[in-house]
């Protein structure tokens, strides 16, 4: 029996270190990464910039608390702020908690507002985390069957569906935001269209409702833009995110603007590690590389390499149905479960994985090439090709 509690299905493969695209495992074998650590490591393994960023502040101060001034938790919440046009930065450790920050903020607005029991509209196929506000806003009862009681104050409405969330929303006096990902990175790709994204905002602004994105998985770049809603049309009134922020170094955030942006107070909340020296400056060099190597602008001419040879490629697979998703987040959807693959890719040297059974993923480094992302096409044209067996 494992020294590790059983909560992993895991592949058998363990990796000892990370150049740009390429990682290395215990054998020396080298794989392509297609998936970044599921989108975290966005400038691909071992970035000199991170490297540095962080050796230099853990030999200096690795934590203090957030009793205290923190300079580099300032220096990243004055970037984030710059590249999103959001007005202040509450720092988590992870994606979940930065997702907590946001319900508690969306409650408090309710509270108020004289709303006594604020629920928030949530989508269905939605990912939020695992935390147990997260998992009863994520719409997946598979995960959270087992883990009953959920938390009250959540409504679904289906993903894409504006007359539903409208209809809710209006039936629901005590529905005080809207909370969604502009690309369902865990639930199949499933991608938000500007008109769907303008119609929940104008939603928002009708009802006076604060509307919440989630790009713990589409920001920093990924979909194109700095985040997601950047090439949508619309500013939310909160958005979070984590996964890229810091290219493997645990952080989260949670931005506000506006009305949002004042109502979380000393008291209301908190973490201890949440925004520490060493995180933040993980930050800073990610955020600082991204925008002074165009990294979002390269994710969406790099998505566009990659979509147009995977149709190329996959144009006459029986199995291959479509691409999904934004810049260099991409959804292969295949017309039949695929469970194999990710075992089978990782045999041909490929990091990927699958969502929603028939749904290959692929997140990789935002500075992939195009002979990297030539490799990741002929592998993966391969091995749907061999689905047909
Ligand atoms: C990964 C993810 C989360 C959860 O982040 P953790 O860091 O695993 O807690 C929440 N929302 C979305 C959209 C995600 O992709």
């Amino acid at each position: 029996m494992s020294a590790i509690m059983n909560t992993y299905g895991r592949l058998p493969v363990t990796f000892t270190s990370g150049q740009g695209c390429w990682i290395t495992d215990t054998e020396g074998r080298r794989y392509l990464d297609a998936l970044s650590g599921i989108a975290v490591c966005g400038l691909g393994h071992a970035h000199p910039a991170v490297t540095a960023a962080i050796t230099e502040q853990a030999a200096n101060l690795i934590h203090t608390s957030n009793m205290y001034g923190i300079a580099r938790q300032q220096e990243l919440a004055e970037a984030l702020t710059r590249v999103s046009g959001m007005e202040n930065v509450f720092f988590s450790n992870s994606g979940a908690e930065a997702n907590e920050a946001a319900i508690k903020l969306a409650r408090k607005y309710g509270h108020q507002k004289g709303v006594s029991e604020p629920a928030i509209i949530v989508m269905t196929k939605a990912f939020h985390g695992r935390t147990l506000a997260t998992l009863t806003a994520t719409g997946n009862p598979k995960v959270q069957e087992g883990f009953g009681p959920l938390v009250p104050g959540f409504i679904r409405a289906p993903f894409m569906d504006l007359a539903a969330a409208s209809a809710i929303a209006k039936a629901n006096s005590n529905v005080v935001a809207i909370m969604l990902e502009p690309v369902q990175g865990e639930g199949g790709l499933a991608t938000a269209s500007p008109e769907y994204i303008a119609g929940i905002r104008a939603l928002c602004d009708e009802l006076g409702l604060l509307m919440i994105l989630d790009e713990i998985q589409t920001g920093n770049g990924r979909t194109g833009t700095y985040f997601c809603y950047q090439q949508l049309g619309v500013m939310p009134d909160v958005v979070t995110t984590a996964k890229g922020l810091g290219n493997g170094v645990p952080i989260g955030a949670c931005l506000a603007r506006g009305k949002a942006s004042g109502i979380l107070q000393p008291g209301n909340h908190g973490s201890t590690y949440g925004g520490n020296p060493l995180a933040c400056a993980a930050g800073v060099a990610v955020v600082n590389t991204i925008v002074s190597e165009n990294l979002s602008a390269r994710a969406a001419q790099m998505g566009d390499y990659l979509r147009n040879a995977l149709n190329e490629a996959l144009q006459n697979e029986p199995q291959f149905d479509c691409l999904r998703g934004r810049g260099l987040m991409i959804g292969v959807v295949l017309k039949k479960e695929c469970p194999g693959i990710m075992a089978a890719a990782l045999e041909q040297g490929l990091l990927l994985n699958v969502t929603a059974g028939n749904v290959i993923r692929l997140l990789p480094p935002l500075t992939i090439t195009e002979s990297e992302a030539d490799q990741v096409v002929s592998t993966l044209a391969t091995l749907i090709a061999a689905l047909n067996e």
